[in-house]
């Protein structure tokens, strides 16, 4: 496994690992799983997906300051990089990109990549500019690896259906791969800020996969968000930022009568913890 930080170490490790154009006859395709670190059981179900998508893997850690609020957690942020690169090497992951700030943004940085207006709808509406950081550092990794294809969680769900976006509108010339959310046994979906939660939190928050259970049982919008938002009602201690019923590519809210493929996403604070968490169900 191959560890670099900067640009001529990814030019050397593709090298290395036969990657792309200037590779002999043969030459190998790339997967870039793009994460903050942290690594869990949901970051490795990731990589084993881009193993099968492509010959060689690289997991890029960084945590981006660009997709962080003033006041969100970017200081207190899970740093374990020694644990994901034992991960990543259990995992078969040939290359590991890790560049500093510095390396990312050099002073001097004016351009990014603007959302749009989807980017200030649902999450963009509590995290302003969270989207426009993410699709400039996911564009600047693109630029930098190089991969054939990408691979994102579900977990994620507005995060996915924006990288499609900006890769439809500029013509970005990487497969997006989406990849189904994993989840504790009893269905609290694994995140990084899992690890904030006190046991008393961690209770509370299972009202998020069991509110989207619930939803997930009815098949009309109305009736969808109704027994979803009655589970979330039940749960005192949880803040709710925002209960949807989206079009999974849009992210706008479906209409009462809606039929066919729906995203139900949910955002809470738990404490000073903020989790999220979606299903895909098909109403009609
Ligand atoms: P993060 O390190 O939290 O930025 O996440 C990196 C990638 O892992 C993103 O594409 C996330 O959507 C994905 N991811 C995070 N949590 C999960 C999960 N529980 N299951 C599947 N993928 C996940």
């Amino acid at each position: 496994m191959i560890v670099a930080d900067d640009h001529a170490g990814l030019v050397k490790a593709r090298e290395t690992l036969g990657i792309g154009a200037g590779a002999l006859s043969g030459a190998g395709t790339l997967a870039l799983v793009p994460t903050m670190g942290a690594l869990h059981e949901g970051h490795r179900s990731l990589v084993r997906l881009a193993r099968e998508r492509a010959d060689q893997v690289a997991v890029s850690i960084f945590v981006n300051p660009l997709q962080f609020g003033p006041a969100e957690d970017f200081s207190r942020y899970p740093r374990t990089f020694e644990a994901d690169l034992e991960i990543c090497r259990a995992e078969g992951v040939g290359i590991v990109f890790a560049p500093s700030a510095e390396e990312m943004y050099p002073p001097g940085r004016q351009v990014g990549v603007s959302a749009g207006a989807m980017g200030s709808i649902v999450e963009g509406e509590f995290r302003p500019g969270h989207l426009d950081g993410v699709l400039t550092v996911v564009l600047k990794l693109f630029n930098l690896v190089r991969p054939d294809v990408a691979v994102f969680g579900q977990k994620d769900a507005q995060q996915l259906a924006m990288i499609r976006r900006m890769v439809a509108d500029l013509n970005v010339p990487v497969t997006v791969v989406g990849a189904p959310t994993v989840r504790e046994p009893d269905g609290l979906a694994l995140s990084s800020r899992n690890r904030y939660l006190s046991p008393r939190d961690r209770q509370v928050a299972l009202a998020l996969s069991r509110a989207l259970t619930e939803g997930s049982a009815e098949h009309a919008a109305t009736r969808v968000r109704r027994a979803a938002r009655a589970v979330l009602d039940a749960e005192p201690s949880l803040a709710l930022d925002y209960l949807v019923l989206v079009d999974p590519a849009t992210f706008t809210e479906v209409g009462d009568d809606h039929a066919g493929e729906a995203i139900l996403a949910v955002a809470a604070r738990v404490g000073s913890t903020r989790l999220i968490d979606n299903v895909t169900l098909t109403l009609g």
